[in-house]
């Protein structure tokens, strides 16, 4: 016998009838003997309507009542999925995340778990109950209800799994499997075995939203096995594991890529020491996480230009905060482009191999794709292009790279 959290997303919650659908399933579990914990998300679109709902009354909604609306989406479906157990004779009960008292900080809209107290869970399971468990949410030690940041529910399944010592974390979704890139860009992208622990945390922080990242941060510290699975498609799916010896190790695993960049540039700064302090200071003390730096001196050494890119829904205030600094340090000029986005080649194998960057250049460059920005890390190769690009990029590397064929 083993115990199982099972996470169902959105779409796989998102009628009546999928919900009858994964409560069969579920129950199919418990038949086998399996102790089951089900996380689930808000129904399919819900975390969206809440969100516009909030905007409609004002624009800036305040965080902390943000997530007290935002936490209703989780509630619903997790009431839902329990009353077709219990319909169906299996007993199960629902708890919201304050109610397993899944602990975070107090950060509204973007909270990270601290603790879980698993005891009641354990106890229902012991009387041979299911649990069902509201993802995304918690709550900080003053009682406020916290939210975990978009596609949150992952990270609360896998957390609950590192708590309860589960066998396995299971996230059901709407794809079988990680696959080399977004299969709803390139159909035929391959959907992959097995993928590292490394891998996957780069593809998502990179973009690919198939997992949240602190889910696979979370999987990775606590050694729980985690796979990605389709919620009504038999089939072994994707397992995220450690690296071992007896992995071939593709030379890129895969392709993200990440629709929510902007960048900002600064011409003609006095080149001095502490200016980059001086420049980016500002923007971090606004919260605003800055992801590329790109930094270059002028021809004629006097001055230096900076170009960093940030979220895009971060522009805005971004922008005027580096037009008040630009002003201040005397730069020369100040522009941006909010309509760029990210797209990241990901492999293990790129450490011990040169050569994977020029032709990702080259393969990019046959189309007339101009890159605008490049970095580069010990597993990955990014670069930032015209929005318009992002799909002929993503096409262009997959087919260079042969990511359709097992290496
Ligand atoms: P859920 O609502 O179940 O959490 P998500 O929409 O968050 O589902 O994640 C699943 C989606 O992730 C897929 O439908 C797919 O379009 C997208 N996706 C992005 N990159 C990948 C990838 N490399 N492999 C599989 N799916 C990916
Ligand atoms: N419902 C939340 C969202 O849409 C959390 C999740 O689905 O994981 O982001
Ligand atoms: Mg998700």
């Amino acid at each position: 016998m083993a115990l199982i959290v099972q996470k169902y997303g959105g779409t796989s919650v998102g009628s009546p009838e999928r919900i009858a659908a994964v409560a069969e399933k579920v129950m199919g579990y418990r038949q086998r003997g399996d102790d089951v914990v089900v996380v689930v998300s808000a129904m399919s679109g819900e975390t969206d309507r809440l969100i516009k709902l909030a905007k409609a009354i004002c624009t800036n909604p305040d965080p902390r009542e943000l997530d007290v609306l935002l936490a209703t989406g989780e509630q619903a479906t997790i009431a839902l999925l329990c009353m077709a157990m219990n319909d169906r004779g299996c007993p199960a009960r629902s708890y919201t995340g304050q109610q397993v008292q899944i602990l975070t900080d107090s950060a509204f809209n973007k909270a990270r778990i601290q603790d879980i107290e698993g005891a009641r869970v354990r106890k229902d399971l012991s009387e041979g109950k299911v649990v069902v468990v509201a993802g995304f949410q918690g709550v900080d030690e003053l009682g406020n209800i916290t939210t975990l940041g978009r596609g949150g529910s992952d990270t609360t399944a896998v957390a609950l799994a590192a708590a309860l010592k589960a066998d396995e974390c299971q996230i059901y979704t709407d794809v079988d499997g990680v696959y080399t890139t977004d299969p709803r860009v390139v159909p035929n992208a391959r959907r992959l075995d097995r993928i590292t622990f490394e891998e996957m945390l780069e593809m998502a922080s990179q973009g690919s939203k198939v997992l949240q990242i602190r889910s696979v941060e979370f999987a990775g510290k606590y050694n729980v096995p985690l796979r990605v699975l389709h919620s009504f498609q038999e089939g072994a799916g994707t397992l995220i594991t450690y690296e071992d010896e007896s992995m071939e190790n593709p030379l890129i695993s895969g392709i993200a890529f990440n629709r929510d960049e902007a960048k900002i540039t600064v011409l003609g700064v006095p080149d001095q020491p502490g200016v980059a302090a001086r420049v980016l200071g500002p923007v971090a003390d606004a919260n605003i996480e800055v992801d590329m730096i790109v930094q270059n001196i002028s021809p004629a050494g006097d001055t230096t230009d900076f170009t960093f890119t940030v979220h895009r829904n971060d522009y805005d205030k971004a922008m005027s905060i580096i037009q008040a600094v630009a002003k201040d340090l005397g730069a020369r000029e100040v522009s941006g482009d909010n309509k760029i986005v990210k797209i990241s080649l990901v492999g293990v194998g790129m450490r011990s191999h040169a050569g994977i960057a020029s032709t990702m250049f080259k393969a990019l460059a046959n189309e007339g794709i101009n890159i605008r920005m490049i970095s580069t890390s010990e597993i990955k190769v990014s670069v930032v292009v015209d929005e318009k690009y992002l799909e002929l990029g993503v096409r262009a590397l997959h087919d260079v790279f042969q990511l359709d064929k097992a290496s």
